[in-house]
Order: C-alpha cells, then sequence, then structure tokens
C-alpha cells in the first residue's frame, strides 16, 4: 500500500486529543497530575482495576490519565494502530517492544545499523534471559528470510539506520516474516508518523523515540509503542507489569509539540535539503547519507514507501587530519554538539558506526558525521559549514593553526 492517500495528517495534528467541553472549554487537554484515582464505590474500583490493560483506562496514576490518554490515542490515530502506549522515553519504548516478545530460549532480528543502546539491551538483558540476538545487514530485504529460525520471536527494522542512514525494504522483510509466522516491530522515530506508517506496510509495532520530533523542543524524554488490536493488551501489559509511566508534563509537551509537527518538519526537510545539496559540491565530502537525495543508495526504497524527510542526515568526509575536522566542528556557532535531535536548533556530532557493528562494516575513506538541520534560516547554517571547511582546510594543509 502507498502512501497517506486521503488521510490529512495536519489537520488530525490540530484536532485529536482534544475535548474542551470535558474541562471548562479551554484548548488543550489540562495535565492531570496523579498518583491516586478515587472512585464512588468499591464495585467501581474494582472493575477499573479489571479493565486496566484495555486502552484509555486507569485505576491509579501509573497506567495513565487524560493526558496520557490524549496523547496515545492521537499518535495511534497517526500511525493507523489500534492503540498506543506512552512511555518514560524511546529506549523505554524499545524495551518493552522486545520484552514483549523474547522468551527464554528464544531469538530476535535485528538490523546491524540499530541505534546503539537498543543493541545493549539485546547483547546484555536479553541476554541473560537466554535470548540470541542475530544482526542482520540493513540492506538484506527479502534474504532475510534466511536468517529466520524456528525459534525467530521478532524481527526488527529501523529505517533510515542510525548515524549510517540506509534504507530497508520494509515490505520485503514483513511478507519474509509473515511466511514464518513472525511479528514485527520497527522503530520510526526518523520518519515520524507523517512521513510513514508502518502499520500500512503489515509491521506490527511501531516504537518512537518522541522525544525528538513530537516533543520537538528538546526538553522533555518520551517514549511512544503504536499497534493494532490484536498486540496492544500485549504491549500495555509489558508496559505495566514493568512498571513503566510517562510523566504527565511530559505527555503534555508531546502533545503540544504534536500540534506544530508538520510544519515544523516541512522546514527541517526544506533546510535538510539545501544543506545536502550544497554538502554534496563541496570538495572536502565523500558521500551524502540521506535517502532523499537521488544519489542515495536507498532512494528508490524511500520514495516507494515514504512521504518525506527530516532533517537528519549523514556524510563522510574525504580523508583528513582529526584535528582538522575537529576545528570544523567545535568552531561552529550555530550547531550544537550532543545526543539526541529533533528539536529546533541544529546539531552535529562525530560519530564512529563502525564500532557499533557486527555483521556488516563501515569503512569510509574519512570520518563520519551526522547533522541535524534545526529551523535557522537555511543560509546561516550553510555560512557557518562554510567558515568550518575553512578551518578544516587550513589545518588540513598543514599551515598555521587558529589563534585562540
Ligand atoms: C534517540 C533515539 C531513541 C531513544 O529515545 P530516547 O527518548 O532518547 O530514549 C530510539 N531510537 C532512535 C532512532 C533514536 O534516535
Amino acid at each position: 500500500m502507498k502512501k497517506s492517500a486521503a488521510r490529512h495528517a495536519d489537520t488530525l495534528l490540530t484536532h485529536l486529543g482534544r475535548d474542551p467541553a470535558s474541562h471548562y472549554g479551554t484548548v488543550n487537554t489540562p495535565v492531570f497530575h496523579a498518583s491516586t484515582i478515587l472512585f464512588d464505590s468499591v464495585e467501581a474500583f474494582q472493575d477499573a482495576g479489571r479493565r486496566k490493560m484495555e486502552k484509555g483506562q486507569s485505576s491509579y496514576g501509573r497506567a495513565g490519565t487524560p493526558t496520557t490518554f490524549a496523547f496515545e490515542e492521537t499518535v495511534a490515530a497517526l500511525e493507523g494502530g489500534y492503540g498506543a502506549v506512552a512511555l518514560s522515553s524511546g529506549l523505554q519504548a524499545i524495551t518493552v517492544t522486545l520484552m514483549a516478545f523474547a522468551t527464554a530460549g528464544s531469538h530476535v532480528l535485528m538490523p546491524d545499523s540499530v541505534y546503539f543502546p537498543a543493541r545493549r539491551i539485546c547483547n546484555d538483558l536479553l541476554q541473560r534471559l537466554g535470548v540470541e540476538t542475530t544482526y542482520y545487514d540493513p540492506t538484506i530485504g527479502g534474504e532475510i528470510a534466511g536468517l529466520i529460525r524456528d525459534n525467530t520471536a521478532l524481527i526488527y527494522l529501523e529505517a533510515p539506520g542510525s548515524l549510517t542512514f540506509e534504507m530497508q525494504d520494509v515490505p520485503a522483510i514483513v511478507a519474509a516474516a509473515k511466511a514464518r509466522g513472525v511479528p514485527t516491530a520497527i522503530d520510526n522515530t526518523w520518519a515520524t508518523p507523517l512521513f510513514f506508517r508502518p502499520l500500512e506496510h503489515g509491521v506490527d509495532v511501531v516504537v518512537h523515540a518522541a522525544t525528538k520530533y513530537i516533543v520537538g523542543h528538546s526538553d522533555a524524554m518520551l517514549g511512544v509503542v503504536v499497534s493494532g488490536e490484536a498486540l496492544y493488551e500485549r504491549l500495555r501489559q509489558t508496559s505495566q507489569f514493568l512498571g513503566c509511566a510517562a510523566a504527565p508534563d511530559d505527555v503534555y509537551l508531546g502533545l503540544r509539540g504534536l500540534r506544530t509537527l508538520a510544519v515544523r518538519l516541512e522546514r527541517h526537510q526544506a533546510n535538510a535539503l539545501k544543506l545536502t545539496e550544497w554538502l554534496g559540491q563541496r570538495p572536502e565530502v565523500d558521500r551524502i547519507l540521506y535517502p532523499a537525495l537521488p544519489s542515495d543508495p536507498g532512494h528508490a526504497l524511500w520514495k516507494r514507501d515514504f512521504d518525506g524527510a527530516c532533517g537528519l542526515f549523514g556524510l563522510t568526509l574525504k580523508p583528513c587530519k582529526r584535528e582538522a575536522v575537529l576545528a570544523l566542528i567545535d568552531g561552529l556557532q550555530l550547531y550544537g554538539i550532543g545526543a539526541s535531535w529533533g528539536g529546533y536548533e541544529s546539531l552535529i556530532l562525530l560519530t564512529d558506526p563502525d564500532a557499533m557493528r557486527s555483521a556488516t562494516r563501515w569503512n569510509p575513506a574519512g570520518p563520519t558525521l551526522r547533522i541535524h538541520a534545526g529551523l535557522e534560516h537555511p543560509d546561516d547554517l550553510i555560512a557557518d559549514l562554510e567558515a568550518g571547511f575553512a578551518r578544516l582546510n587550513e589545518i588540513n594543509r598543514g599551515q598555521s593553526v587558529r589563534a585562540g
């Protein structure tokens, strides 16, 4: 199935998760701070306890409040799912997903380009519980069939890959999984539900680090998982058994971030396209890692399945001295150096993908960088990088180093 057809996500973003009539006419669903929730009778309390694994039900703050349910309802609708479970971080959304499927003696398949902390869950926590992980080449496509075992409990995907941005052939992997009755889950943080809806392609569970574009302002940690009806209770149960609870103020910030997600992403995408086109012409740049560019090896898959690209991309430089690339990065005025992305501000990181792999190699001739194009004016972002390349070239040529 292709693209969004008649859905208008920006309208959904404006109207879902709101019910002014139920709270004094205020436009936004308020923040409900709660541990104890009071009931009229023993019967009512026991009934709520029985139904607490259902969507939008709670008998205690940990299982959620109307703020949580408004956020969950909105994300579920955007993804075309039955329900969502809000969690306290994107990593917790990954943990809950893995724990919902993995059983002792089972096996999971993870892309070699996966978000690195997910690898630690597999190599430490899951391994201690007797679950084996096989890392696969993210570009494997339908050939993943050869890696599926009788005890494979989950095939996990992430497209494009963290740091290296390989696209995955989601429909081909899903077809191979379905042929063996294996569930699939995908980290959809990069695309957001506006640019890719995995459930429409047969994926069973969608994971988001809502910390990134959904919150969108670098001021809260939040995660969410979405699924169809068949798996919803299992995900909600796993989160409840593990004691997960998303904080009310952070859920509120997630809901507020959603209201402007479409307009923010439009600009992030436009800025990233301008930056990547400019960077692609630079003699210092070896390769741009951004599936929205026609030159990217994943471009055909991206064009077939996705409706857009966010502001996060990678690049590799031609071989250069380490001090030269550090001078480029450290001297930038507009790009922060730090983890996470999806806020309104630009970021840059020097990355080391090869150190995080086991099934494939990442061996470009020069250093690998990751850039998040924020909402600044693109000309200013380009000018800042241009000055950075001047610093890099000065050191690379072995000429005088900058004055303090
Ligand atoms: C940041 C990130 C996560 C983890 O989210 P947190 O909210 O930081 O825990 C998961 N997946 C991807 C792709 C990410 O970039």
